[in-house]
């Protein structure tokens, strides 16, 4: 069974395909576009792309195409992508601008262009369905909390691989098989050990801390919208809700104008004055950029809250999970992040955390009595992974 993963940005196209026979998980090909201008001529190369490669002879080939969708208005989970979910999805674009729009786009192109294949959709907010409402809801009037003011949580399919893997890794398949079967029936499949307590830390150019309990999300940083949470890359992360109209008023911008300054020149970007991406704060932090410290600062003060807030309501962690393209690489914002916490039990194996080069490590010191692990998460296998089940489950 061949399943394509594409991944939609506003200017983007990146894909995965990948096969499922014979009982195995076979990545076949992966490739991706920047700066399209011209979606079904992008869609078209990619297809060729797959069939130079030798991946794919034919479209119909497929079983289905799996999209890694955000938010839908009453939807979640992994669902067939009909009209109805694509009015759901529209219905809160305003939740998600960045990312519902092209979505809509691309998948309507998707679905032009290859009329028999089904298409899937994995919506981001799906690993949070089962959190306790009191994790989910703010403090707000009952009318706002009705139009879908509420934490949804984002980055589902990066925290549920990782909610996975890290049961494997710790010797809990009893937990690994409840997150597999996670969409399945509830979160209901038992468990037989101790209850296992993980904090995944997904932090990328967007970045946001999940408490899992039992292969089970208990709360997100990330709230309404993926703006929220961790400063982001160029994003501005939590903000005091007065922030906005205090600023419309006395900076003299207009409301468009202040949501664009906290989505495009916020974040590590907005503090630093750098630039958005880690690696060049970084630098400029080495070379005496005192703005670029504190943008760093800022980020790991943010990440400790986040990390601190769950290991409070799970009653302390068995795991922390580093992933994404900032947990993977950088040691020594691991490092930062997990400084002076020995009290904790949370003791990071220098040598290790340097060492590890974005593969599966433990980089704790064994005498730590939380485990340290560095993952390399991977949302695209979580979408082809629930686009399998969803064909297999439709078809029996
Ligand atoms: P992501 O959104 O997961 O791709 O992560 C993007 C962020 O991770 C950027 O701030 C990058 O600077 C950082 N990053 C990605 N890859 C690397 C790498 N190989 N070494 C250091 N930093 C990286």
């Amino acid at each position: 069974m061949k399943i394509l993963v594409a991944n939609i940005g506003s200017t983007s196209l990146k894909w995965r395909l990948f096969d499922f026979s014979n009982n195995a998980e076979r990545l076949l090909h992966k490739g991706g576009f920047e700066r399209v201008a011209d979606f079904p001529k992008a869609i078209e190369d990619s297809l060729a792309q797959l069939k130079d490669a030798g991946a794919l002879a034919n479209e119909s080939e497929l079983a289905a195409v799996g999209f890694k969708t955000v938010i839908a208005k009453n939807i979640t989970g992994c669902v067939r992508l009909d009209e109805g979910v694509l009015g759901a999805m529209a219905a809160y674009s305003g939740l998600a601008p960045a990312h519902n729009p092209p979505y809509l786009t691309g998948i309507r192109l998707f679905g032009k262009r290859m009329p028999g294949v089904p298409l899937v959709g994995l919506f981001e907010t799906a690993f949070y369905q089962f959190a306790p409402e009191a994790m989910m809801r703010y403090a707000v009037p009952q009318a706002w909390h009705d139009i879908g003011i509420r934490r949804w949580g984002f980055h589902g399919a990066s925290h549920k691989f990782i909610a996975e893997r890290s049961a494997e890794m710790l010797g809990r398949n009893d937990v690994a098989e409840r997150v597999r079967k996670l969409y399945i029936d509830g979160g209901k499949t038992p468990v037989t050990g101790t209850p296992l307590r993980v904090i995944s830390c997904h932090l990328g150019g967007s970045s946001s801390i999940t408490g899992i309990l039992n292969g089970v999300a208990i709360g997100t940083s990330m709230g309404m919208s993926p703006q929220s949470g961790l400063p982001q890359n160029n994003r501005v992360g939590d903000l005091d809700a007065e922030a906005i109209p205090y600023a419309v008023k006395n900076l003299g911008i207009t409301i468009e104008e202040a949501q664009r300054q906290l989505t495009k020149e916020s974040g590590l970007k907005g503090i630093s004055g750098v630039s958005n991406d880690i690696r060049d704060v970084s630098t400029a932090a080495e070379q005496g950029n005192a703005n670029a410290r504190l943008a760093l600062d800022v980020y790991i003060a943010s990440a400790r809250h986040w990390i601190g807030s769950y290991f409070f309501e799970l009653g302390g962690a068995d795991a922390i999970v580093f992933t994404a393209g900032i947990g993977e690489n950088r040691a020594e914002l691991r490092d930062a992040i997990c400084a002076n916490l020995a009290d904790l039990g949370i003791e990071l194996d220098s040598a290790l955390n340097v060492s590890t080069r974005a593969t599966e490590t433990i980089i704790s010191k064994s005498s730590s009595r939380v485990k340290v692990l560095v993952i390399p998460t991977n949302e695209e296998l979580v979408v082809a992974r629930e686009t399998k089940r969803l064909l297999e489950n439709s078809r029996n």
